[in-house]
């Protein structure tokens, strides 16, 4: 396993690869690397020939007051579970490598990149389609692979992808869940032993959001029962439960029969905030 930490020596190398044929799978990462991760790994070695796997933790997606600085940083951990799955290419950038003095350049996700965990978080999205975009021009990938567990920034890369004519098929891996049912995430360790005990309620609330809308509750209803019932299962806060459109994430007022829904929840216990998401269909 190569491990590679400068733009210059990555950019060489895959331009190395390509001229020779080689179809490219990445899978981007912010460390702290769990089975979630891994799993991405997993995916990106049947799309392609070899893959490049990169740690960033981008300051851009972070504002202010949110934990950039203590961020986990586990980066001897990370490279041998990454060398474990047989992973190519570890690129690790310096900030200079994604971010030279004097660079100000911006990217735009829109409406959608305000809605749902844009809210609260309105650099968040245009950050992410920023780092992607730099990443993907620097290891030049055919396929690249981002998780179903952050749904609203896989949709968003789909059409980041789509509307900049990117050459890139994006594919998406499913969440990857603790045996109780808890999405695995980097910030699950800072949970406490009782915060992680009450978190599992995130996964089940979703799934009886689905049962009240399969009993006929409408879409308001089921949001606003949900998060009631999240403010009494150890939750402190509900950013939002969101019933959607699937492919779009276009807010939806009824539920249809044959049709695909994305159930969506982001949640503050204690002082970690969880999102998390499931496919709806109705029955
Ligand atoms: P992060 O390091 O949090 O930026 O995540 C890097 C990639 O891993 C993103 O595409 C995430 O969606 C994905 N990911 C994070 N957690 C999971 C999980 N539990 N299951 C599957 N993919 C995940």
């Amino acid at each position: 396993m190569k491990i590679i930490r400068d733009k210059k020596t990555l950019q060489q190398t895959c331009l190395e690869l390509k001229r020779s044929g080689k179809r490219i799978g990445f899978v981007p990462t912010m460390g702290a690397l769990h089975k979630g991760h891994l799993s991405l790994v997993g995916i990106a070695q049947q799309h392609s020939d070899l893959v490049i796997a990169s740690i960033f933790i981008n300051p851009a997606q972070f504002a202010a007051h949110e934990d950039l600085d203590t961020y986990p940083r586990t980066e001897e951990a990370d490279l041998a579970a990454l060398k474990s799955k047989n992973v190519d290419i570890v690129y690790m950038p310096q900030v200079e490598d994604i971010y030279p003095e004097g660079f100000d350049l911006s990217i735009s996700t829109g409406k959608l990149g305000q809605d749902l965990d844009g809210g609260p978080r309105p650099h968040f999205f245009d950050g992410v389609a920023l780092v992607v975009t730099k990443l993907f021009m620097q290891t030049m990938p055919d396929v690249a692979v981002f998780g179903e567990k952050d749904f609203q920034q896989l949709t968003i890369i789909r059409l980041l992808a789509l509307q900049l004519d990117m050459p890139i098929d994006i594919v998406g891996g499913e969440t990857i869940r603790e045996d109780d049912g808890l999405a695995f995430s980097s910030r699950n360790r800072y949970l406490t032993k009782n915060e992680r005990k009450d978190s599992v309620n995130l996964s089940l609330q979703i799934k009886q959001c689905m049962k009240l809308l399969n009993n006929g509750i409408s879409v308001n209803k089921a949001s606003q029962e949900t998060t009631a019932n999240l403010l009494k299962l150890g939750f402190d806060k509900v950013d939002y439960i969101a019933i959607r459109d699937n492919g779009t994430l276009a807010e939806v007022t009824e539920i249809k029969q044959n049709k695909q829904y994305r159930i969506l929840a982001a949640a503050t216990i204690g002082k970690t905030r969880l999102i998390d998401n499931m496919l709806y269909e109705p029955k």
